[in-house]
């Protein structure tokens, strides 16, 4: 195995339960130092949706002057970049997302109890913890997040749209949050963990 990061080290861990013999290779001197070290420990299974969807199209202007807060891409003339740009934009289609986000979805199911079973083992020394999952959400973002909240829940997700009241009920500090929102997609299944 080569990667001591988040994957590469569970990949080696379930192999070893299946008795492979395993040898984690990893460049740096510590474990999990790369992507998974800033990881914030959101378990977020029913969340698989795809980068790829139409809503993105808008933030494009953003992404591409690098001011977009959560996505970063260096335009250059790598025909790389320019072939997997065209790709993504192609796959910008609300059917196209649909399916590959309720694809994602088998993997995320798969393991969130993949999850729980090592969760509940002696090898299991980070604080997880199943408390669910609010995403507040403005109006005009309801009728979008029940389409595919119905969609997941065809799937065997747990997952419905709340009005702003009760998700205050679920989440009582959501009584002092200060960021107007009207509505919220609530899971049940989602935790987090201390991922370091
Ligand atoms: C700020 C931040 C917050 C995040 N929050 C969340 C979250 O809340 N929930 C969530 O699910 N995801 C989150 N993510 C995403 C998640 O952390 C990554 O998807 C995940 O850590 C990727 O794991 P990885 O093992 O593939 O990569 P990495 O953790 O980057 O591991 C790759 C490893 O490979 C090693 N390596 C590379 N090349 C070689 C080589 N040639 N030989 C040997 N070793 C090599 C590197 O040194 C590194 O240790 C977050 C990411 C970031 C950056």
């Amino acid at each position: 195995m080569i990667a001591g990061g988040v994957i590469g080290i569970t990949t080696a861990y379930w192999l070893k339960k299946l008795d492979a013999d395993v040898t984690l290779l990893e460049q740096s001197n510590t474990l999990a130092d790369g992507a998974s070290f800033g990881n914030g420990g959101q378990l977020s299974y029913s969340f698989p949706d795809a980068l790829a969807n139409p809503a993105i199209l808008k933030r494009l202007p953003l992404i591409l002057l690098g001011m977009d807060p959560a996505i970063r891409i260096r335009p250059t003339l790598d025909p790389d970049l320019i072939r997997w740009g065209i790709r993504f934009l192609r796959n910008c289609k609300l059917a196209k997302s649909d399916e590959v986000t309720l694809r994602l979805f088998d993997y995320t199911a798969r393991s969130a109890s993949l999850m729980q079973e090592f969760a509940s083992g002696e090898d299991s020394t980070f604080d997880h913890r199943t408390p669910g999952k609010l995403v507040l959400i403005r109006r005009g973002d309801v009728p979008g997040a029940s389409r595919i909240s119905q969609l997941k829940r065809q799937q065997g997700c747990d997952i419905e749209v709340v009005m702003a009241r009760e998700a205050t009920d679920i989440e009582p500090a959501l009584e002092s949050w200060s960021e107007p929102f009207d509505a919220a997609i609530w899971t049940r299944n989602d935790g987090s963990g201390d991922s370091n």
